[in-house]
């Protein structure tokens, strides 16, 4: 079932260069319960599209509907949602309890219930007394889980999250994203969230659409985004990618066979669509592949190899215009076959091949 649905949704602004077309004909729906994640570089549409579902801005075109309703016409207070912002806007004159209750004062909700909601969301962010504090006596992250808990005070059906973790520390970050998580599904509260970090998107969504330009290439789950993606800009945004670039050049009876321009052939699964002859995009994702000193792989030099600890990365060339990244898990103890230099067979198991759309 639907919580928000955008149809055909577009917003232009007029800026000093002329017309910005922030979101161009957006098509989406977002499912009650879900956490729903809008992934992005700068300046895709993330925040207009928020701006539009909180009531901040009026749309240019197209509909938003709410529950079915269209709510164009609806004043910010008067949609059930809430935003949480990267930087947490807490009122600094206010201790704690007073920020989380805000919205419920306003509201003029009595005394008691105040108090006992404000002790709960506390609870629920896992900031159990600290309610007489003021803001600036927390770090960051307990800030932010104060602009969580105030979010969360009035029992929005759709929480609005715009980059919320960002201004976090690495480690900090890594404990919110777990955090927010557990939210989500204890308070069974729709989480729009948005974020331009791939890793973050895949860890913590149960669907993610991937934007470009004011514009969704791409909705799904986590593992469809990053196993299938249909375009060459989610391949290379999502995770790290090989595109290869080459011709569908014969059918056989239960596979495909690519023709590449760096040499060589492929077999894979799928056609993406594509006539016998046509050119291709193809994307392989780096764990996908293998080298060997040996066998019926692509030919390949190994230019680069970088340690991770848990795995290798091994950057090689197929030919001058052509790298490829081959990454390998480190097992206990195991120390790299291979060296710099190296002339290697590269092996692709052909259902790990994706033909690209555009
Ligand atoms: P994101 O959140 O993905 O970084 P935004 O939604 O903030 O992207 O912006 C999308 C595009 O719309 C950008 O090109 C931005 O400059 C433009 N934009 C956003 N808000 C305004 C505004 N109020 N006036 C003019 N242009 C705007
Ligand atoms: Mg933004």
């Amino acid at each position: 079932e639907a919580a928000i649905e955008a149809r055909r949704l577009t917003k232009v602004f007029d800026g000093p260069g002329g017309e910005v077309r922030a979101l161009d004909n957006v098509d989406l729906i977002i499912r009650k319960n879900e956490f729903f994640t809008l992934l992005g570089p700068s300046g895709c549409g993330k925040t207009t599209l928020l701006r539009l579902v909180a009531g901040f801005e009026q749309p240019s075109g197209g509909e938003l509907l709410m529950d079915g309703e269209a709510i164009a016409e609806r004043p910010p207070h008067r949609r059930p949602v809430n935003t949480v912002f990267q930087s947490y806007a807490l009122f600094p004159h206010m201790t704690v309890a007073e920020n989380v209750g805000f919205g419920l004062e306003m509201m003029g909700r009595p005394r008691e219930e105040i108090g006992q909601r404000v002790e709960r969301m506390l609870a629920l962010v896992k900031l159990e007394g600290m309610g007489p504090r003021r803001p600036n006596q927390l770090s960051g992250g307990q800030q932010q889980r104060v602009a969580l808990a105030r979010a969360l005070a009035n029992q929005p059906k759709v929480l609005l999250l715009d980059e919320p973790l960002s201004a976090l520390d690495f480690k900090l970050r890594k404990e919110m994203q777990i955090e927010l998580k557990r939210l989500q599904s204890e308070t069974g509260i729709t989480f729009v969230f948005v974020t331009h970090d791939q890793e973050e998107a895949l860890t913590m969504s149960d669907r993610i659409a991937v934007m470009s330009d004011g514009n969704v290439l791409q909705i799904g789950s986590p593992t469809e985004i990053y196993e299938h993606p249909t375009s060459r800009f989610v391949a290379d945004f999502i995770g790290e990618t090989n595109l290869l670039t080459g011709r569908l050049s014969e059918r056989m009876a239960s596979s495909l066979r690519f023709e590449l321009d760096s040499g060589g052939l492929l077999e894979g699964q799928e056609d993406g669509g594509n006539e016998t002859g046509a050119r291709v995009t193809l994307a392989v994702r780096p764990e996908r592949a293998e080298i060997s000193r040996e066998g019926s792989g692509l030919a390949a030099r190994i230019e680069q190899i970088v340690y991770f600890g848990t795995d290798t990365h091994y950057h090689l060339r197929l030919d001058e215009q052509t790298p490829f990244v081959v990454r390998h898990q480190n097992r206990s103890g195991a120390t790299s076959r291979f060296s710099q230099g190296e002339e290697v067979r590269v092996t692709i198991s052909p259902d790990a091949i994706r033909v690209l759309q555009d």
